[in-house]
């Protein structure tokens, strides 16, 4: 399915070329996550090239915004159509355009019936409108400010809002304002003493509603146990409290399904999606959750960028055209089963685990992770860290088993 490729290091990273864009960046830039110096020029399937002529093999789909790899056929036409229309970018939430119509469908034909959609520009900006969604929803019901739950551990984003649910890395909260906000365990075993801590708050609390991821992604790729996932909707049903899922990074296709909570056989009241959908969205229940009053929610552009959405819109067809949710399955699960065998040997690993092509990798601490990513990516292979001490392998959806297979053997050398 990807390119007859090789990663390929010919030019110890970063390469002259490489230096002098990241020298300039840390000049004039306040210098974010950055992991490793990967400058990225160009790509085709699922290799990566920068500017000094070597070729990663990545499985980082660029945090899962990627989801076709590069250079997809689908992806170069949407590219090439748009290349005629000058009108690129419209103020999306005060003027209508075909891409915004043509994505809302696209969208809707893979959440369940019944749902309605509002785009925004970012994932953190959908969880910003999915919190709003629910603040109104209980506002409407009469109910003042009431603080939300969310879980240890989560991401939702880094935007004031987003940031108050979101407790993965302390750095990225230290000293900002919070939202009122409970905190519950993420539980991944269903035996945990805490698995029903939602049910308790929720009889002792008002709450404007629970948040959650069901495969924590920043937080180092901690799958949800399934009496977890259950005992969340149990719970928000049976106290009418709004249940927001975060798809953000789980959705789309990674998992095998479309959205993770698939695997749970739940659904949300209200859902964030972005990444690989390319702009973000919070998808609610209508009329339930819609907002009873015209104008509540808007944002500058609301996924404005026409090519944005018109390459929103072509992802999740090529998903379903290329049988890529079969494909994530089928290639996620060799990749898990040849990541397996590097658990307990030299290069403190001590636990790979998965659903799909969302595959993390926990190593023994923060220094040995470390270490190992910096490595990997000097010998032609990108993943990214999660947590304090996993690095997650999400390889674009088109995956094949060469490419699946060359990675194995790269992290082996590398770790084995
Ligand atoms: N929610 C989840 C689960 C995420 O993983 C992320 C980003 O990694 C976000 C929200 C925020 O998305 P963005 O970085 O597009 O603002």
């Amino acid at each position: 399915m990807g390119e007859k490729n090789k990663s390929r290091i010919v030019t110890t990273p970063p390469g002259p070329k490489a230096a002098h864009i990241i020298e300039s960046l840390k000049k004039n830039c306040y210098d974010s996550t950055f992991t490793y110096p990967l400058v990225i020029e160009n790509g085709g399937g699922c290799y990566i090239t920068d500017p000094d002529g070597n070729t990663f093999l990545d499985f980082t789909s660029n945090i899962g915004a990627c989801p076709l790899g590069y250079s997809h056929p689908a992806i170069m036409q949407v590219l090439s159509e748009m290349s005629k229309n000058g009108a690129h970018k419209i103020a999306g939430q005060d003027f209508y355009c075909k891409e915004h119509a043509e994505i809302a469908e696209k969208f809707l034909s893979i959440l369940p019936p019944g749902f309605k959609a509002f785009f925004v520009n970012s994932g953190a900006e959908a969880v910003e409108n999915a919190i709003k969604i629910a603040y109104r929803r209980r506002m409407a019901q009469g109910l003042p400010v009431l603080p939300g739950v969310s879980c240890v551990g989560a991401f939702h984003g880094r935007t004031l809002g987003a940031l108050s649910f979101t407790f993965s890395k302390p750095v990225q909260k230290a000293g900002f304002p919070e939202l009122p906000v409970i905190r519950i365990r993420f539980c991944t075993d269903d035996s945990d003493p805490e698995i029903d801590a939602a049910e308790k708050i929720l009889q002792q609390n008002k709450v404007a509603f629970v948040i959650s991821e069901v495969v924590q992604g920043e937080g180092g790729y901690n799958f949800a146990s399934q009496k977890f996932v259950k005992n969340l909707r149990a719970a928000t049903r049976a106290h009418g409290v709004p249940f927001i899922l975060d798809e953000v990074q789980s959705g789309m296709g990674r998992t095998g399904r479309w959205w993770a909570h698939e695997h749970y056989g739940v659904e949300p009241d209200i859902m964030s999606a972005a990444k690989a959908l390319q702009v973000g969205a919070a998808a609610f229940r209508a009329p339930e959750y819609e907002p009873d009053q015209q104008g509540v929610l808007s944002s500058t552009w609301g996924g404005g960028s026409r090519i944005d959405m018109a390459v929103g819109a072509a992802t999740i067809e090529a998903i379903k055209g290329g049988r890529l949710l079969e494909n994530a399955a089928e290639m996620g699960g060799r990749l898990k089963k040849g990541l397996q065998e590097l658990v307990g040997g030299r290069g403190g690993v001590t636990q790979v685990r998965g659903i799909g092509l969302m595959v993390g990798i926990e190593f023994e601490d923060k220094v040995r992770r470390d270490a190992a990513l910096a490595a990997l990516f000097r010998n032609g292979l990108l993943l990214l860290p999660a947590g304090q001490k996993a690095m997650r392998a999400i390889p674009p959806l088109v995956i094949g088993r060469e490419e699946v297979d060359e990675g194995i053997e790269i992290m082996s050398g590398v770790l084995g």
